[in-house]
């Protein structure tokens, strides 16, 4: 996965910007988990990283165009992403890291912070992705019997007539 490191140590009160447009962020992962993800339109990213009391905030926009497979015939179909997010990050060392309330993207090395904007960023993609996505509200999906794309026509399969394990009760007669 692209690291994209951050080293929190001269960070000024007042935050700093960072704006990600490296693709490898976003496009070494998909490729690493081999998810059905075509970046169309560059990613990029423009966030502020800010310390607070016991921790950094760590505030950004992050927009750009994918294809994903349609959840009813799988074809490739876009999806545009437009998110802002906020996130809190605690900088306790007494939390490590398998502690649960730790921090996700913090580490701390020779008494310095370092935010792993990268995994920030990635863990932002991934929550932004619709849990169903579909071409269009009208796409017709495929056909359970042969697989064929019913936007692209009909296959000629004969139509079930509801869930024929209930055929039976329907011929039944009541006396
Ligand atoms: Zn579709
Ligand atoms: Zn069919």
């Amino acid at each position: 996965m692209a690291s994209y490191w951050i080293s929190l140590k001269d960070l000024p009160s007042a935050g700093e910007d960072y704006r990600v447009v490296e693709q490898a962020v976003w496009e070494d992962p998909i490729a690493e988990f081999n998810l059905p993800y075509t970046v169309t339109e560059s990613l990029q990213a423009d966030t502020h990283i800010s310390p607070q009391d016991k921790g950094y905030l760590i505030q950004g926009d992050f927009r750009g165009a994918i294809q994903i497979p349609c959840d009813r015939c799988a074809e490739p179909s876009g999806l545009l992403l437009a998110a802002h997010f906020s996130i809190f990050e605690e900088s306790d060392p007494s939390l490590s890291e398998e502690d649960l309330l730790g921090p996700k993207f913090l580490y701390l090395e020779n008494d310095i912070w370092f935010l792993d904007l990268a995994g920030v960023l990635w863990e932002q993609f991934l929550l932004n992705l619709p849990f169903k996505h579909v071409c269009s509200e009208q796409c017709r999906g495929i056909c359970p019997v042969c697989g064929s794309n019913l936007n692209l026509g009909s296959c000629g399969c004969e139509a079930e007539e509801g869930d024929p394990r209930l055929a039976v009760f329907r011929s039944l007669k009541i006396e």
